[in-house]
Protein backbone atom coordinates (compact mmCIF):
# COMPACT_ATOMS: atom_id res chain seq x y z
CA UNK A 1 0.00 0.00 0.00
CA UNK A 2 0.83 3.67 -0.98
CA UNK A 3 2.21 5.59 2.01
CA UNK A 4 -0.11 8.34 3.34
CA UNK A 5 0.53 11.66 4.49
CA UNK A 6 -1.15 11.98 7.88
CA UNK A 7 -3.97 14.62 8.75
CA UNK A 8 -3.81 14.58 12.84
CA UNK A 9 -6.76 16.10 14.84
CA UNK A 10 -6.40 18.68 17.44
CA UNK A 11 -7.59 17.70 21.02
CA UNK A 12 -11.07 16.88 21.06
CA UNK A 13 -11.24 16.25 17.75
CA UNK A 14 -12.53 12.92 16.30
CA UNK A 15 -15.68 11.84 18.34
CA UNK A 16 -17.57 12.55 15.11
CA UNK A 17 -15.47 10.59 13.13
CA UNK A 18 -15.91 7.54 15.51
CA UNK A 19 -19.30 7.94 15.21
CA UNK A 20 -19.35 7.58 11.73
CA UNK A 21 -19.71 11.09 10.39
CA UNK A 22 -17.29 11.83 7.24
CA UNK A 23 -16.65 15.36 7.04
CA UNK A 24 -13.41 16.75 8.75
CA UNK A 25 -13.81 20.58 8.50
CA UNK A 26 -10.53 23.11 8.53
CA UNK A 27 -10.82 23.74 11.89
CA UNK A 28 -10.83 20.52 13.78
CA UNK A 29 -7.18 19.99 11.96
CA UNK A 30 -4.00 20.61 14.23
CA UNK A 31 -0.93 19.93 11.20
CA UNK A 32 -0.61 17.94 8.12
CA UNK A 33 2.95 15.77 8.16
CA UNK A 34 3.75 16.88 4.54
CA UNK A 35 2.04 18.83 2.17
CA UNK A 36 -0.84 17.25 0.29
CA UNK A 37 -2.17 17.71 -3.24
CA UNK A 38 -5.84 18.77 -2.90
CA UNK A 39 -7.71 15.14 -4.16
CA UNK A 40 -5.02 12.91 -2.46
CA UNK A 41 -6.24 9.94 -0.37
CA UNK A 42 -5.05 10.83 3.32
CA UNK A 43 -5.10 9.25 6.76
CA UNK A 44 -6.53 11.07 9.74
CA UNK A 45 -5.77 10.21 12.98
CA UNK A 46 -6.52 12.13 16.50
CA UNK A 47 -4.19 13.85 18.36
CA UNK A 48 -2.89 10.40 20.20
CA UNK A 49 -1.95 9.04 16.85
CA UNK A 50 -5.16 6.61 16.32
CA UNK A 51 -6.40 6.01 13.30
CA UNK A 52 -9.73 7.76 12.63
CA UNK A 53 -9.79 6.62 9.01
CA UNK A 54 -8.52 7.48 5.13
CA UNK A 55 -10.44 9.88 2.94
CA UNK A 56 -9.99 12.76 0.07
CA UNK A 57 -8.40 15.90 1.06
CA UNK A 58 -9.19 19.28 -0.22
CA UNK A 59 -7.77 22.61 1.05
CA UNK A 60 -10.15 24.78 -1.08
CA UNK A 61 -13.43 23.02 0.82
CA UNK A 62 -14.40 24.04 3.86
CA UNK A 63 -14.66 20.10 4.33
CA UNK A 64 -10.84 19.22 4.09
CA UNK A 65 -11.26 16.30 4.53
CA UNK A 66 -13.86 13.62 3.11
CA UNK A 67 -13.47 10.14 5.08
CA UNK A 68 -14.24 7.03 2.91
CA UNK A 69 -13.16 4.25 5.24
CA UNK A 70 -12.25 3.80 8.99
CA UNK A 71 -9.28 1.52 7.35
CA UNK A 72 -6.73 1.51 5.42
CA UNK A 73 -8.16 1.32 1.76
CA UNK A 74 -6.59 1.40 -1.54
CA UNK A 75 -8.64 3.44 -3.66
CA UNK A 76 -9.12 2.04 -7.06
CA UNK A 77 -11.69 0.75 -9.70
CA UNK A 78 -12.26 -2.39 -7.67
CA UNK A 79 -13.05 -0.62 -4.39
CA UNK A 80 -15.72 1.59 -6.15
CA UNK A 81 -16.84 -1.38 -7.70
CA UNK A 82 -17.54 -3.01 -4.25
CA UNK A 83 -19.11 0.03 -2.41
CA UNK A 84 -21.72 0.31 -5.24
CA UNK A 85 -22.45 -3.45 -5.47
CA UNK A 86 -23.39 -2.96 -1.73
CA UNK A 87 -24.91 0.05 -2.37
CA UNK A 88 -26.87 -1.67 -5.37
CA UNK A 89 -27.65 -4.52 -2.69
CA UNK A 90 -29.56 -2.79 -0.34
CA UNK A 91 -32.04 -1.19 -2.73
CA UNK A 92 -32.45 -4.55 -4.18
CA UNK A 93 -33.54 -5.67 -0.76
CA UNK A 94 -35.90 -2.87 -0.13
CA UNK A 95 -37.13 -1.91 -3.53
CA UNK A 96 -37.43 -5.10 -5.14
CA UNK A 97 -39.71 -4.34 -7.79
CA UNK A 98 -38.20 -0.82 -8.64
CA UNK A 99 -36.33 -0.56 -11.72
CA UNK A 100 -35.36 3.33 -11.74
CA UNK A 101 -34.23 4.20 -8.75
CA UNK A 102 -31.00 6.31 -6.73
CA UNK A 103 -27.81 3.44 -6.90
CA UNK A 104 -25.58 5.41 -4.88
CA UNK A 105 -26.32 8.01 -2.26
CA UNK A 106 -23.06 10.06 -1.07
CA UNK A 107 -22.57 10.24 2.50
CA UNK A 108 -25.83 7.84 3.28
CA UNK A 109 -23.81 4.96 0.95
CA UNK A 110 -20.33 6.00 2.60
CA UNK A 111 -19.27 7.45 -1.10
CA UNK A 112 -19.54 11.65 0.23
CA UNK A 113 -19.39 13.90 -3.29
CA UNK A 114 -20.64 10.43 -5.51
CA UNK A 115 -24.64 10.33 -6.88
CA UNK A 116 -26.01 7.74 -9.15
CA UNK A 117 -28.88 7.53 -10.87
CA UNK A 118 -30.94 4.81 -12.26
CA UNK A 119 -33.36 5.86 -14.60
CA UNK A 120 -34.14 2.13 -16.57
CA UNK A 121 -31.24 1.51 -18.46
CA UNK A 122 -29.58 4.78 -18.24
CA UNK A 123 -27.27 6.17 -15.68
CA UNK A 124 -26.88 9.96 -14.49
CA UNK A 125 -24.00 10.24 -12.42
CA UNK A 126 -23.48 13.39 -10.37
CA UNK A 127 -19.97 14.60 -8.60
CA UNK A 128 -19.67 17.33 -5.88
CA UNK A 129 -16.16 16.80 -4.79
CA UNK A 130 -12.61 17.11 -6.21
CA UNK A 131 -11.81 13.47 -4.91
CA UNK A 132 -14.20 12.10 -6.47
CA UNK A 133 -14.19 14.44 -9.66
CA UNK A 134 -10.19 13.06 -9.77
CA UNK A 135 -11.71 9.49 -10.28
CA UNK A 136 -14.32 9.43 -12.21
CA UNK A 137 -12.50 6.95 -14.90
CA UNK A 138 -12.67 4.35 -12.27
CA UNK A 139 -15.45 5.36 -11.34
CA UNK A 140 -17.54 4.92 -14.83
CA UNK A 141 -15.59 1.43 -15.55
CA UNK A 142 -16.90 0.35 -12.27
CA UNK A 143 -20.22 1.43 -13.45
CA UNK A 144 -20.07 -0.27 -16.87
CA UNK A 145 -19.12 -3.19 -15.26
CA UNK A 146 -22.16 -3.46 -12.80
CA UNK A 147 -24.81 -2.24 -15.17
CA UNK A 148 -23.72 -2.27 -18.42
CA UNK A 149 -25.96 0.61 -19.41
CA UNK A 150 -27.01 1.83 -22.59
CA UNK A 151 -25.77 5.55 -21.66
CA UNK A 152 -24.24 7.15 -18.75
CA UNK A 153 -24.70 10.52 -18.65
CA UNK A 154 -23.05 13.19 -16.12
CA UNK A 155 -25.41 16.06 -14.56
CA UNK A 156 -22.58 17.96 -12.18
CA UNK A 157 -24.24 20.80 -12.58
CA UNK A 158 -24.55 21.81 -8.78
CA UNK A 159 -23.56 24.79 -7.40
CA UNK A 160 -22.04 23.34 -4.34
CA UNK A 161 -19.19 22.07 -6.78
CA UNK A 162 -17.51 25.88 -6.67
CA UNK A 163 -16.70 25.37 -3.14
CA UNK A 164 -14.55 22.51 -4.27
CA UNK A 165 -12.59 24.31 -7.10
CA UNK A 166 -14.51 22.63 -9.74
CA UNK A 167 -16.47 23.89 -12.58
CA UNK A 168 -20.31 22.18 -13.55
CA UNK A 169 -19.58 19.44 -15.61
CA UNK A 170 -22.44 18.15 -18.38
CA UNK A 171 -23.15 15.69 -20.91
CA UNK A 172 -22.87 12.18 -22.37
CA UNK A 173 -19.72 9.93 -20.68
CA UNK A 174 -20.73 6.70 -22.91
CA UNK A 175 -23.62 5.96 -25.36
CA UNK A 176 -26.29 8.15 -27.14
CA UNK A 177 -29.24 9.78 -25.56
CA UNK A 178 -31.96 11.07 -27.97
CA UNK A 179 -35.03 12.46 -26.41
CA UNK A 180 -36.30 11.81 -23.35
CA UNK A 181 -36.45 8.64 -21.33
CA UNK A 182 -39.46 6.90 -20.55
CA UNK A 183 -39.18 6.07 -16.89
CA UNK A 184 -40.77 3.71 -14.79
CA UNK A 185 -42.61 4.14 -11.58
CA UNK A 186 -44.62 1.57 -9.71
CA UNK A 187 -45.40 0.84 -13.27
CA UNK A 188 -46.40 4.14 -14.53
CA UNK A 189 -44.47 5.47 -17.07
CA UNK A 190 -43.11 9.34 -16.89
CA UNK A 191 -41.20 10.95 -20.14
CA UNK A 192 -38.18 12.08 -18.38
CA UNK A 193 -35.62 14.81 -19.58
CA UNK A 194 -32.55 13.52 -18.25
CA UNK A 195 -30.86 15.74 -19.94
CA UNK A 196 -32.12 19.30 -18.72
CA UNK A 197 -34.61 18.18 -15.95
CA UNK A 198 -34.73 19.05 -12.17
CA UNK A 199 -32.02 17.45 -10.03
CA UNK A 200 -30.90 14.53 -12.25
CA UNK A 201 -33.97 14.55 -14.00
CA UNK A 202 -37.27 13.70 -11.56
CA UNK A 203 -37.95 13.48 -8.18
CA UNK A 204 -36.94 9.59 -7.06
CA UNK A 205 -36.82 10.50 -3.06
CA UNK A 206 -40.80 10.00 -3.60
CA UNK A 207 -40.96 7.19 -5.71
CA UNK A 208 -43.04 4.59 -2.11
CA UNK A 209 -44.45 8.07 -0.97
CA UNK A 210 -46.34 8.23 -4.84
CA UNK A 211 -48.02 4.64 -4.06
CA UNK A 212 -48.46 5.78 -0.40
CA UNK A 213 -50.25 8.72 -0.33
CA UNK A 214 -52.75 7.51 -3.76
CA UNK A 215 -54.53 5.41 -1.50
CA UNK A 216 -55.83 8.36 0.19
CA UNK A 217 -57.24 9.05 -3.18
CA UNK A 218 -60.04 6.77 -4.37
CA UNK A 219 -62.97 8.18 -5.56
CA UNK A 220 -62.26 11.62 -4.39
CA UNK A 221 -61.43 14.95 -6.27
CA UNK A 222 -57.72 15.38 -5.85
CA UNK A 223 -55.26 18.31 -5.90
CA UNK A 224 -52.07 18.19 -7.09
CA UNK A 225 -50.01 21.06 -5.91
CA UNK A 226 -46.03 21.45 -7.00
CA UNK A 227 -46.75 18.52 -9.60
CA UNK A 228 -43.80 18.43 -11.61
CA UNK A 229 -44.25 15.43 -13.53
CA UNK A 230 -47.29 14.61 -12.27
CA UNK A 231 -46.18 11.15 -9.69
CA UNK A 232 -48.34 12.11 -7.21
CA UNK A 233 -51.35 13.08 -9.24
CA UNK A 234 -51.27 10.35 -11.53
CA UNK A 235 -50.79 7.45 -8.66
CA UNK A 236 -53.84 8.80 -6.90
CA UNK A 237 -55.61 8.77 -10.67
CA UNK A 238 -54.42 5.43 -11.04
CA UNK A 239 -55.53 4.27 -7.43
CA UNK A 240 -59.47 5.14 -8.54
CA UNK A 241 -59.52 9.64 -8.04
CA UNK A 242 -62.57 10.46 -9.64
CA UNK A 243 -60.56 13.46 -10.80
CA UNK A 244 -57.15 15.20 -10.49
CA UNK A 245 -55.82 18.84 -11.02
CA UNK A 246 -52.09 19.78 -11.41
CA UNK A 247 -50.68 22.73 -10.82
CA UNK A 248 -47.19 23.79 -11.36
CA UNK A 249 -45.66 26.86 -12.30
CA UNK A 250 -43.69 25.54 -15.23
CA UNK A 251 -45.10 25.03 -18.35
CA UNK A 252 -42.75 22.60 -19.47
CA UNK A 253 -43.57 20.48 -16.72
CA UNK A 254 -47.41 21.35 -17.52
CA UNK A 255 -47.05 19.81 -20.59
CA UNK A 256 -44.95 17.01 -19.82
CA UNK A 257 -47.22 15.63 -16.73
CA UNK A 258 -50.62 16.03 -19.58
CA UNK A 259 -48.48 13.48 -22.68
CA UNK A 260 -47.80 11.25 -19.24
CA UNK A 261 -51.26 11.55 -18.32
CA UNK A 262 -52.13 10.47 -21.77
CA UNK A 263 -49.44 7.77 -21.86
CA UNK A 264 -50.44 5.98 -18.76
CA UNK A 265 -54.40 6.16 -19.96
CA UNK A 266 -55.32 8.62 -17.41
CA UNK A 267 -56.16 11.65 -19.40
CA UNK A 268 -59.95 11.76 -18.90
CA UNK A 269 -59.48 12.42 -15.04
CA UNK A 270 -57.09 15.31 -15.32
CA UNK A 271 -56.76 19.33 -15.92
CA UNK A 272 -53.64 21.15 -15.67
CA UNK A 273 -52.79 24.35 -14.71
CA UNK A 274 -49.54 26.36 -14.99
CA UNK A 275 -49.75 28.59 -12.48
CA UNK A 276 -47.68 30.18 -9.36
CA UNK A 277 -49.71 27.71 -6.74
CA UNK A 278 -49.50 31.06 -4.52
CA UNK A 279 -51.71 32.62 -6.29
CA UNK A 280 -53.86 29.79 -7.46
CA UNK A 281 -54.54 28.48 -3.82
CA UNK A 282 -55.14 32.45 -3.09
CA UNK A 283 -57.47 33.15 -5.66
CA UNK A 284 -59.32 29.81 -5.02
CA UNK A 285 -59.49 30.78 -1.25
CA UNK A 286 -60.94 34.54 -1.85
CA UNK A 287 -64.21 35.27 -0.59
CA UNK A 288 -66.41 38.46 0.92
CA UNK A 289 -66.41 39.30 4.31
CA UNK A 290 -68.99 37.27 5.08
CA UNK A 291 -68.71 34.29 2.94
CA UNK A 292 -67.10 30.56 3.38
CA UNK A 293 -64.94 29.40 1.08
CA UNK A 294 -66.38 25.84 0.05
CA UNK A 295 -64.17 23.00 0.51
CA UNK A 296 -64.12 20.47 -2.68
CA UNK A 297 -61.16 18.69 -2.38
CA UNK A 298 -60.74 14.99 -0.84
CA UNK A 299 -57.00 14.97 -0.94
CA UNK A 300 -54.73 17.62 -1.62
CA UNK A 301 -50.86 16.83 -2.06
CA UNK A 302 -48.16 19.65 -1.30
CA UNK A 303 -44.73 18.81 -2.60
CA UNK A 304 -43.23 22.45 -2.77
CA UNK A 305 -39.15 22.80 -3.63
CA UNK A 306 -37.12 23.88 -0.82
CA UNK A 307 -38.04 27.11 0.12
CA UNK A 308 -34.70 27.80 2.18
CA UNK A 309 -30.93 26.59 1.25
CA UNK A 310 -29.93 27.95 4.66
CA UNK A 311 -30.88 28.68 8.11
CA UNK A 312 -31.37 32.34 7.76
CA UNK A 313 -33.93 31.83 6.00
CA UNK A 314 -35.86 29.17 8.19
CA UNK A 315 -38.81 31.90 9.48
CA UNK A 316 -39.71 32.74 5.41
CA UNK A 317 -39.76 29.39 4.54
CA UNK A 318 -42.03 28.70 7.68
CA UNK A 319 -44.40 31.16 6.61
CA UNK A 320 -44.49 29.61 3.10
CA UNK A 321 -45.03 26.13 4.56
CA UNK A 322 -48.42 28.17 7.04
CA UNK A 323 -49.51 30.08 4.21
CA UNK A 324 -50.04 27.06 1.60
CA UNK A 325 -51.17 24.76 4.63
CA UNK A 326 -53.83 27.51 5.34
CA UNK A 327 -55.18 27.85 2.20
CA UNK A 328 -55.38 23.46 1.80
CA UNK A 329 -56.97 23.31 4.42
CA UNK A 330 -59.86 25.74 3.74
CA UNK A 331 -60.28 23.89 0.46
CA UNK A 332 -60.47 20.47 1.91
CA UNK A 333 -63.42 18.60 2.54
CA UNK A 334 -64.13 17.54 6.33
CA UNK A 335 -62.93 14.13 5.84
CA UNK A 336 -60.46 14.82 3.35
CA UNK A 337 -56.88 14.62 3.80
CA UNK A 338 -53.77 16.80 3.27
CA UNK A 339 -50.59 15.03 2.44
CA UNK A 340 -47.35 17.66 2.83
CA UNK A 341 -43.89 17.60 1.71
CA UNK A 342 -40.67 19.68 2.99
CA UNK A 343 -37.41 18.49 1.42
CA UNK A 344 -35.01 20.96 3.28
CA UNK A 345 -32.74 19.55 5.28
CA UNK A 346 -32.92 23.33 7.77
CA UNK A 347 -36.46 23.11 8.32
CA UNK A 348 -37.11 20.14 11.04
CA UNK A 349 -40.26 17.54 11.23
CA UNK A 350 -41.36 19.59 14.56
CA UNK A 351 -41.09 23.27 12.82
CA UNK A 352 -42.70 21.99 9.87
CA UNK A 353 -45.80 20.12 11.56
CA UNK A 354 -45.60 23.69 13.80
CA UNK A 355 -46.60 25.26 10.29
CA UNK A 356 -49.29 22.96 9.77
CA UNK A 357 -50.86 23.14 13.46
CA UNK A 358 -50.62 26.46 13.56
CA UNK A 359 -52.65 26.98 10.18
CA UNK A 360 -55.32 24.86 11.65
CA UNK A 361 -55.25 26.69 14.75
CA UNK A 362 -56.40 29.93 12.81
CA UNK A 363 -58.83 28.37 10.77
CA UNK A 364 -60.25 26.06 13.77
CA UNK A 365 -59.62 22.85 12.10
CA UNK A 366 -59.36 19.43 14.37
CA UNK A 367 -56.74 16.99 12.27
CA UNK A 368 -56.06 13.43 12.48
CA UNK A 369 -52.62 12.50 11.93
CA UNK A 370 -53.23 9.07 9.29
CA UNK A 371 -49.77 8.85 7.97
CA UNK A 372 -45.83 9.41 8.59
CA UNK A 373 -43.48 9.79 5.17
CA UNK A 374 -39.94 9.91 4.35
CA UNK A 375 -37.78 9.88 1.79
CA UNK A 376 -37.88 6.35 -0.02
CA UNK A 377 -35.00 3.77 0.87
CA UNK A 378 -32.90 4.58 -1.82
CA UNK A 379 -31.96 7.58 -0.29
CA UNK A 380 -30.90 5.77 2.95
CA UNK A 381 -31.13 7.45 6.20
CA UNK A 382 -27.85 7.50 8.29
CA UNK A 383 -28.66 8.86 12.05
CA UNK A 384 -24.83 9.16 12.65
CA UNK A 385 -25.06 11.18 9.57
CA UNK A 386 -28.13 13.79 9.97
CA UNK A 387 -27.54 15.53 6.90
CA UNK A 388 -28.86 12.30 4.84
CA UNK A 389 -32.02 12.86 6.30
CA UNK A 390 -34.30 15.51 4.78
CA UNK A 391 -37.37 14.72 3.27
CA UNK A 392 -40.60 14.60 5.65
CA UNK A 393 -44.30 14.55 5.09
CA UNK A 394 -47.36 13.75 7.12
CA UNK A 395 -51.07 13.04 5.81
CA UNK A 396 -53.28 14.63 8.44
CA UNK A 397 -57.45 13.90 8.32
CA UNK A 398 -59.67 16.93 8.25
CA UNK A 399 -62.18 16.18 11.45
CA UNK A 400 -64.00 19.07 11.19
N1 LIG B 1 -44.13 16.77 -6.60
C1 LIG B 1 -43.09 16.70 -7.59
C2 LIG B 1 -41.85 17.45 -7.21
C3 LIG B 1 -42.04 18.89 -7.04
S1 LIG B 1 -40.59 19.76 -7.22
C4 LIG B 1 -42.69 15.29 -7.84
O1 LIG B 1 -42.99 14.43 -7.03
O2 LIG B 1 -42.01 15.04 -8.83
C5 LIG B 1 -41.14 21.36 -7.22
C6 LIG B 1 -41.96 21.76 -8.42
O3 LIG B 1 -42.58 22.96 -8.03
C7 LIG B 1 -41.21 22.06 -9.70
O4 LIG B 1 -41.78 21.36 -10.75
C8 LIG B 1 -41.36 23.58 -9.91
O5 LIG B 1 -41.57 23.93 -11.26
C9 LIG B 1 -42.59 23.88 -9.13
N2 LIG B 1 -42.70 25.20 -8.49
C10 LIG B 1 -41.79 25.86 -7.77
N3 LIG B 1 -42.31 26.97 -7.24
C11 LIG B 1 -43.61 27.01 -7.63
C12 LIG B 1 -44.69 27.90 -7.41
N4 LIG B 1 -44.56 28.98 -6.65
N5 LIG B 1 -45.89 27.60 -7.98
C13 LIG B 1 -46.03 26.51 -8.74
N6 LIG B 1 -45.07 25.63 -8.97
C14 LIG B 1 -43.87 25.88 -8.43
Amino acid sequence: MESLITVLLKPGEGDRIVAGHPWIYHGEILRLTAPVVDGALVQVKDHRQRLLGVGFYNSRSKINVRILAPERVEVTEAFFEERIRTALAVRQRHMPGATSFRVVNAESDFLSGLIVDKYEDVLVVQISALGMDQRKAMIVAALQKIFTPRVILERSDVSSRKFEGLAESNGVISGELAGPVSVNLNGLKFETDLVGGHKTGMYLDQQANYQAVSEFAKGGQVLDCFSFLGGFGLHAARSGAAHVHFLDQSAEAIAASRRNAATNRLAEKCSFDAVNVFDWLKNNTAVKPHERVIPRFDLIVLDPPSFTRNRASVPDALRGYKEIHLRALKLLKPGGTLASFCCSHHVSADLFLDSLLSAAYDTRHILRRVALYGQSPDHPVIPMIPETEYLKGFAFEKVR
